[in-house]
């Protein structure tokens, strides 16, 4: 200020000097207050609450607080509307991921914390990995009893000291959606060869699940199934309440494949079957609540991961992807606020 000698008729310079000191004084409240809990006050008091953020009205703005945010950084997120029936989660472990859930959702906690563990279940043991301080945020609906969907979801993970961002998007010329991570890396492991071309989803793994010797390939019932190696159909149907219609192959190395809950055979026991041939479809019979295919390898009577025993691999996305997944992460970033995707 080059005029420094009060003058009763000129503008207020002091006043102003004062106010821009209050204004100052707020920035740096607001600042903190954005910093100490992210995505920010306004969006963590939303989801602490698991109410949708579209109902919920923008809390009231200190009017100089707004007009300093509009001069300098923009200080708080814009809360974007999260479509009709979906939610936002957001908690910070101090146990178990189980417990976090719990704590912040009402009710479907752990149905939804199941399906969240599932998704990042290629990257982190969430029951081993899990550290005090990690923090977890998810969109969800709940469609019925047990029936979850997360579009997006990210893990902040102590032990990686990184976020884990991962979002549910259909890639170009698959007919189903996957989830995929920001840097459009492929977050389920793919079985090259594998005993399906297409499948919805891996919801069962043994690293996951011990005491369920398969891996488990949720699918519509009629998708083929065909032999990842060539051998000999040793059974079919045996111990049909549980197992449902299935087949047993010994590949050529001597382990036995089994494929359980099928629909309509295609192939008889004593056949040989090469690399690739259609053993069946896949279906929903024997103790099996939602049509699916499940993978089981032996080997000298001993289970076998069908994740160690054949060649992975973790697709990407294309460039023909590119600018609709950058769109899907933009839009699912927005519902969990700028500041947290700027992580
Ligand atoms: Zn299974």
């Amino acid at each position: 200020m080059r005029n420094d000698k009060y003058r009763p008729n000129s503008p207020p310079y002091l006043l102003y000097g004062l106010l821009g000191v209050s204004l100052g004084m707020n920035i740096i409240l607001a600042v903190k207050l954005g910093s100490d809990d992210a995505p920010s006050a306004d969006v963590a008091a939303v989801e602490v609450e698991s109410i949708e953020v579209a109902a919920v009205e923008p809390a009231p703005v200190d009017e100089v607080a707004l007009a300093a945010a509009e001069t300098v950084e923009p200080i708080a997120p814009s809360v974007t509307a999260v479509p009709e029936g979906y939610h936002l989660v957001h908690g910070t472990i101090d146990h178990s991921l189980a417990r976090t859930f719990k704590a912040e959702l009402d009710e479907d906690a752990d149905a939804i914390a199941a399906v969240y563990s599932r998704l990042f279940m290629w990257d982190l043991d969430l029951r081993r990995d899990v550290q005090k301080g990690d923090e977890v945020w998810a969109i969800y609906k709940v469609n019925g009893a047990g029936d979850v969907e997360i579009p997006a979801a990210w893990y902040e993970s102590g032990k990686l000291g990184r976020t884990l961002k991962a979002y549910e998007y259909r890639a170009d010329g698959d007919t189903f959606a996957s989830y995929w991570f920001d840097d459009g890396t492929e977050v389920p492991y793919r079985l090259v060869a594998g005993p399906l071309q297409d499948y919805e989803q891996i919801t069962s793994l043994l690293r996951d699940r011990p005491t369920h010797e398969g891996m488990d390939f949720k699918t519509p019932v009629g998708t083929p199934v065909v032999t990842p190696k060539s051998g000999t159909v040793t059974r079919v149907n045996w111990n049909h309440a549980a197992n449902g219609n299935c087949v047993e192959v010994r590949y050529a190395d001597g382990t036995l494949a089994k494929f359980l809950h099928l629909d309509k055979l295609a192939v008889q026991a004593g056949q040989h079957v090469t690399s690739s041939q259609v053993l069946a479809d896949s279906g929903n019979t024997g103790t099996s609540t939602a049509p699916h295919l499940h993978y089981q390898l032996d080997r000298s009577g001993k289970t076998v991961d069908p994740l160690d025993y054949h060649d992975t691999l973790r697709r990407r996305l294309d460039d023909d992807d590119g600018e609709r997944f950058a769109q899907t992460r933009v839009r699912y970033d927005a519902m969990l606020g700028e500041e947290v995707a700027a992580r």
